[in-house]
Formats: structure tokens, C-alpha cells, sequence
């Protein structure tokens, strides 16, 4: 399928080398914060064939939905502004007096930011409103759906598969494991029919970020759909069952958003370690509950391991406080 061009492809993909050393293990990194749509992030690959849908189909303004800190909604609302479509967010929560992170992004790449207010749920009715009152008077309303996990956004990893297995080709080197964060699971469904269709080696590791509580439906059901309806316009289609949709669920005790010892220890030790960062939402606990595993020894001595680094970075600065202090 064709896309609009938003990521600066492909991403870097690189040794750990001091905390390789460190530990015994061979790990890499590929590096989706550097996709470079203001500051970059999984969400780019996504956007890449969302907007192009956008575009195609005659649409001249995207509504999305998200947290206040979300880096979905500070790409879509890049995207849109290089796309030059109008961009409408829906907010989790009352309005904040002072803008930071995501949200002050999202605020100057120019999106029309509508609050929630104490109400988070109805988010679903809300967002048709919004699209009928913009349609209402005029517009012609595309909606993208939270994080962008649809069979077109996941389009974006099925590519980045492919881009994976060219830059290991290259490098001579092949991952015993693949570790990421997933959330609204259309990064996690993209990578699994990429990694069928590219035949990249590895195994899966998604770290779950969210409670499951918070989901209208099991996170694994939601990606079978998208593989789903992958197949149904697929000259090719993949076999990917339930059971090899494998989600760790052993790193999200803590609230969404929430920062613990777990997400600030995973952002030192990248930090110090290898002048990285990670975000203490998504990255911040995949690569903490990576990392646990490592030094639990769960994951054998020596293996190779890959880290997808998806991005995030902006948070950092929404959490200010709670990064101060080093408990
Ligand atoms: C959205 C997001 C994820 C999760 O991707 P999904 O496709 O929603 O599962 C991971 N990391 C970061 C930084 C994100 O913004």
C-alpha cells in the first residue's frame, strides 16, 4: 500500500556495547525514537499509512484520542501539520494549567486540544460527537483510532519487519529475542505478520504496559483481529494463532503513567550507561521488565536480545518532579 512520507528511514540499529559488556548478554537496539517526526516514535511508521488513507479518500481533517502525555496524539498532530490537515485531540482529564511534554507539543504543532474533564469514560460516543459537530460544519473527518492500532497503522511494523530483517542481514547478527512495549497492540500485530511474512528471526517479547483492566477487550483478541483483517485483503495470508500471541504481563503493577523504582531504574541505567533515554511510560517499563528477566536469569546467558526502543522521550519532562528525586 502506499504511503505519505513522515519517518526518516530506516532507523538506526546498534550495539549496546557498555551494558552488553556488563552483563554477558550480546544487545541491540533499534532505535524508532529516532523515526524524526518532532522527536519521533513508533507512531510515525503507523501515520505513515493512516494519513495516506486520509489523503486518498478526500479527508481534510483526523481526530484521535489519547492521555494528556500521549505520543500518539503529539505525532498525529506533526503529521497532520506536514500533511496540512486540520488535527482534533481528544484528551483524557480537566485541562492543566501549565502545559508539558506531549501535551505542549501537541499544543504547538497547532492541534485543536478538547479535554475530557473528570469524565474519562464515554471516550468512544464523545469522539462521534466531536466528528459529526466538525462534519457538521464542514469538514470532512477522518478517525484515526487510539494509538492508531487498526489494520492501516499496523501497516507501518509489518514494513518495519522487513526493514529489520535487511539491517541483520547486514549486520550479520541474529536476535534470540525481540523485547517492546505494547499498549493499544497494532505495533505488537504489524511485527507479528512482518516477522511471518520476512521470516525474522527472534522471539516476540512484548511487555505489556497497561492493567488489563483497562481494556474494553483482551489485548491478544484485538491483535488476532488485525492479523485478521490482514488476511481477509491479503494475496498471502498468515497463520498466527492465539497461542503465539504471548504478551508479558509481569511489569504492569503499577497504574498507567504511573512512575516506580521499575521505570526510573530502566531510565538510569540507559542514561548513564549508553547516553540513551527512555520514557517512563511505554520504554522506560519494557526495558525494566527486559532487563529484570536478564538478571533473573530467565532470558540463558549469552543469548542475543534486541530492544526496540519506540520512543516516548517528551514524557520525561512531564515527569520532572518524580525524576528528581532518586528513590
Ligand atoms: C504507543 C506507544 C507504544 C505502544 O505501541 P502500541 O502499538 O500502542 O502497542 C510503545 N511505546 C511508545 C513510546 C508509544 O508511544
Amino acid at each position: 500500500m502506499k504511503k505519505y512520507s513522515l519517518a526518516f528511514l530506516p532507523t538506526p540499529l546498534h550495539k549496546l556495547n557498555n551494558l552488553s559488556n556488563q552483563t554477558g548478554y550480546d544487545i541491540y537496539i533499534k532505535r524508532d525514537d529516532q523515526t524524526g517526526l518532532a522527536t519521533g516514535g513508533n507512531k510515525t511508521r503507523k501515520l505513515e499509512f493512516l494519513i495516506q488513507e486520509a489523503l486518498s479518500n478526500g479527508f481534510d481533517t483526523v481526530i484521535t484520542a489519547g492521555a494528556q502525555q500521549s505520543n500518539h496524539c503529539r505525532q498525529t498532530a506533526a503529521a497532520a501539520a506536514q500533511a496540512g490537515l486540520e488535527c482534533h485531540l481528544w484528551l483524557n482529564g480537566i485541562e492543566p494549567e501549565v502545559y508539558q511534554g506531549n501535551l505542549l507539543l501537541s499544543h504547538l504543532l497547532g492541534a485543536h486540544l478538547h479535554f475530557s474533564g473528570e469524565k474519562a469514560k464515554g471516550r468512544e460516543a464523545a469522539l462521534l460527537d466531536l466528528q459529526k459537530e466538525l462534519n457538521k460544519s464542514g469538514r470532512k473527518t477522518y478517525m484515526i483510532p487510539v494509538g492508531g492500532s487498526n489494520l492501516t497503522g499496523a501497516l507501518g511494523y509489518i514494513s518495519a519487519m522487513a526493514e529489520l530483517k535487511q539491517q541483520l542481514q547486514e549486520l550479520n547478527w541474529q536476535p534470540d529475542y525481540i523485547f517492546f512495549a505494547t499498549s493499544s497492540g497494532g505495533t505488537q500485530a504489524g511485527m507479528h505478520i512482518g516477522q511471518v511474512l520476512y521470516q525474522v528471526p527472534g522471539k516476540l517479547m512484548p511487555v505489556l504496559i497497561d492493567k488489563e483492566k483497562d481494556f474494553d477487550q483482551p489485548l491478544e483478541a484485538k491483535i488476532l483481529e488485525i492479523v485478521r483483517d490482514y488476511n481477509q485483503q491479503a494475496a498471502q495470508p498468515v497463520k498466527i494463532s492465539i497461542e503465539e500471541i504471548e504478551i508479558i504481563k509481569d511489569y504492569n503493577k503499577a497504574e498507567y503513567g504511573e512512575l516506580t523504582r521499575n521505570e526510573k531504574t530502566a531510565i538510569e541505567i540507559l542514561a548513564k550507561n549508553e547516553g540513551i533515554l527512555v520514557d517512563p511510560v511505554y520504554t522506560g517499563r519494557a526495558f525494566y521488565g527486559m532487563w529484570d528477566m536478564l538478571q533473573t536469569g530467565q532470558i540463558p546467558k549469552g543469548s542475543k536480545v534486541l530492544f526496540w526502543h519506540t520512543g516516548g522521550v517528551p514524557a520525561l519532562f512531564a515527569y520532572a518532579e518524580g525524576l528528581k528525586n532518586n528513590k
